[in-house]
């Protein structure tokens, strides 16, 4: 029976892919790519002359199909996305989760993904943290998300487009108030850029300057710090406890 290698590339820089990735994607029968010719461009840097399939969120179903056919004929297939991590913000959950509900095989190879190398070097706590991926574009959805993280401790983390971040910023600042935010934008490339700064001080900075908003971006903001907000179940509990316990 063939093995699904799910394998990170690269966010920008090409020196990032691992040797791992490289090998697997040099030895696979098959590669499923998200888009098949942002994917030979890495493919053909790399010297890899495997087949490719595509495989996107509007053709799940026949890729699945056409992918589970070639590891039960023993063939080995590389998942890949455009760039980063495969099903982080990317094509690839139907496909993983058939392959494992058919019993083959899924071997994760890691490297780069945007998220984690923003958070790395942000500055910002690391402990925790809660990935949205890319928040609702309707901004009554997005304030109720950012609304419903109000109290969480750990630190959130956003993808935005260029064109939509002043205005998520303006809603994290609405809604989280005056906490410590970072622009983590072009990750691994020339122009690599981390900007900190409130919510608000971050929009009003990528509203003022257009270059600020060219590329790929990620958001962090520090979660809420301090005291954390009373547990009403857990007050409940022990005063429930207390009652019992007096005479
Ligand atoms: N699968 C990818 C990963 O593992 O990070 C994410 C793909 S998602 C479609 C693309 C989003 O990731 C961008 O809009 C941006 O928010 C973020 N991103 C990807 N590459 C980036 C980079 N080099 N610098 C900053 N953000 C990046």
């Amino acid at each position: 029976r063939g093995v699904l290698y799910v394998v990170a590339t690269p966010i920008g820089n090409l020196a990032d892919i691992s040797e791992r990735a490289r090998n697997t994607l040099n030895t696979v029968d098959l590669i499923a790519a998200e888009d098949t010719r942002e994917s030979g461009r890495l493919l053909a840097h790399l010297g890899v002359s495997a087949r490719l399939v595509s495989c996107h969120e509007h053709n799940a179903e026949s890729c699945c199909a056409r992918v589970l056919e070639a590891l039960g004929e023993g063939r080995d297939v590389a998942l890949v996305s455009d760039a980063g991590t495969p099903l982080v913000s990317d094509p690839g959950y139907e496909l993983v989760s058939a392959a494992r509900a058919a019993d083959f095989s899924v071997v994760p190879v890691p490297g780069p993904s945007a998220l984690i190398c923003a958070l790395s070097a942000a500055g910002l706590p690391s402990d925790r943290f809660v990935f949205l991926g890319f928040p609702p574009r309707g901004q009554s959805q997005r304030l109720e998300l950012f609304e419903s993280l109000a109290a969480e401790p750990g630190t959130l983390i956003l993808y935005e487009s260029g064109k939509r971040a002043v205005a998520t910023l303006r809603d994290l600042a609405a809604v989280l108030g005056e906490r410590r935010a970072v622009v983590a934008r072009e990750l691994t490339k020339r122009f690599e850029t981390f900007l900190s700064a409130t919510p608000a001080a971050l929009a009003e900075r990528l509203e003022d300057d257009a270059e600020q908003r060219l590329g790929e971006l990620v958001i962090l903001v520090e979660g809420q710090r301090g005291e954390a907000a009373p547990d009403r179940a857990e007050q409940e509990r022990v005063l429930r406890i207390l009652a019992e316990a007096l005479p």
